[in-house]
């Protein structure tokens, strides 16, 4: 709480990162600020804030997973914003997650890898609506950039109350043709980066007994898909991931859940093709992709509603009816 006071208080509109990244992948820094007292850099690491201060009271909006303050004066309870880690959200899925959460009243920190320019506008786009957002350029795939970004949450903010393993890649190609890197790449990210960020994110909520965990799965990782052994393998992964986490945290008071979307619209199905597509849009029962809206729709749910408050280690499928 006195984080995010103090932090509402400081010169954060001054920020500006270049989100130009190295060979390493790391990002390059670059800030032009007026008062960067109260706010620690991270030297590799692309970090931005966007204009801060939302009184949450005042949203008219209520978050389930924060915690209720009684203001001394006139006894109106004030409910802190949630901090929110959203991975992989300068794009697609994520950046809808990002948005709607954002536009929630949840304080939240938009990660991506290369897309700066792209992170900064989810940024503008939830500070535009009264909201707080920070970028945060890193690799979640990498046990340093994940520390950091933690780290980055915390001290801009205070704590982490719900994280979001939204990032992901596909490497897509049959069995008999797969390159151990196409593996490695897709393992990497998709299934060891939600270890990584879980465990490093579990840690902060473990300490205040609360906290949600959303993990985006894929259908793929309940019924398989051709030419996608990797990615197929890392979201079943990411399914018993979720279901032994929850197990293991629920006396924490943490809950932990996968969502399985079908066919997505975004950048990672737009490279499909359009005879790939059409075939696709066969099997899907409603017969259209899915929208990154309908699945943020459902992580909201999941991250601030009260009735999630009593589902945990649940896979819930969002696919047109794909699988059923
Ligand atoms: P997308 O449009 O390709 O976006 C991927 C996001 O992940 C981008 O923000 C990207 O950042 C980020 N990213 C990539 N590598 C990263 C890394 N090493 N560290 C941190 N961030 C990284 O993907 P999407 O379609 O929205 O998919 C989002 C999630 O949903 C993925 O886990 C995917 O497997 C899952 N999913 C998607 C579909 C679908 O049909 N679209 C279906 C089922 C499941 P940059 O912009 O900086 O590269």
């Amino acid at each position: 709480m006195a984080a995010s006071a103090s932090f509402a208080g400081s010169a954060v509109a001054a920020f500006k990162s270049t989100g130009i990244s190295d060979k390493s992948g790391h990002g390059r820094v670059s800030l032009f600020l007026k008062n960067a007292s109260s706010v620690q850099l991270q030297r590799g690491f692309n970090y931005s804030h966007c204009r801060s201060k939302m009184s949450f009271a005042s949203s008219g909006v209520k978050a389930q997973v924060a915690t209720i303050e009684q203001a001394s004066v006139d006894a109106t309870p004030k409910v802190e914003a949630p901090v929110v880690i959203v991975t992989g959200a300068s794009r697609g899925i994520g950046k809808a997650v990002a948005l709607a959460l954002g536009k929630a009243g949840c304080k939240v920190l938009v990660n991506y890898a290369r897309s700066s320019k792209e992170a900064e506008e989810v940024c503008k786009e939830i500070e535009s609506v009264g909201g707080e957002a920070l970028t945060f350029g890193g690799d979640v795939s990498k046990e340093a950039d994940v520390a950091s970004m933690i780290k980055t949450a915390v001290d801009a903010w205070g704590t982490v109350d719900v994280l979001v393993n939204n990032a992901g890649i596909t490497r897509d190609g049959l069995l008999m043709r797969m390159k151990t890197s196409q593996w490695q790449e897709v393992i990497d990210l998709n299934l060891t980066g939600v270890f990584l960020c879980t465990q490093a994110a579990a840690k902060i909520m473990m300490k205040k007994k609360k906290g949600r965990i959303i993990n985006i799965a894929s259908v793929v990782g309940l019924v398989g898909n051709v030419g996608q052994a990797n990615y197929s393998a890392a979201k079943a992964g990411v399914i018993g991931f979720t279901k032994t986490v929850a197990k293991e945290y629920s006396s924490r008071n943490i809950n932990v859940n996968a969502i399985a979307p079908g066919f997505i619209a975004s950048d990672m199905t737009a490279k499909l093709g359009e005879d790939i597509e059409k075939k696709i849009l066969e099997t899907i029962p409603l017969g259209r992709y899915g929208k990154p809206e309908e699945v943020a729709g459902l992580v909201e749910f999941l991250a601030l509603n009260p009735a999630a408050a009593y589902m945990t280690g649940q896979v819930l499928t969002i696919d047109g009816g794909m699988v059923m």
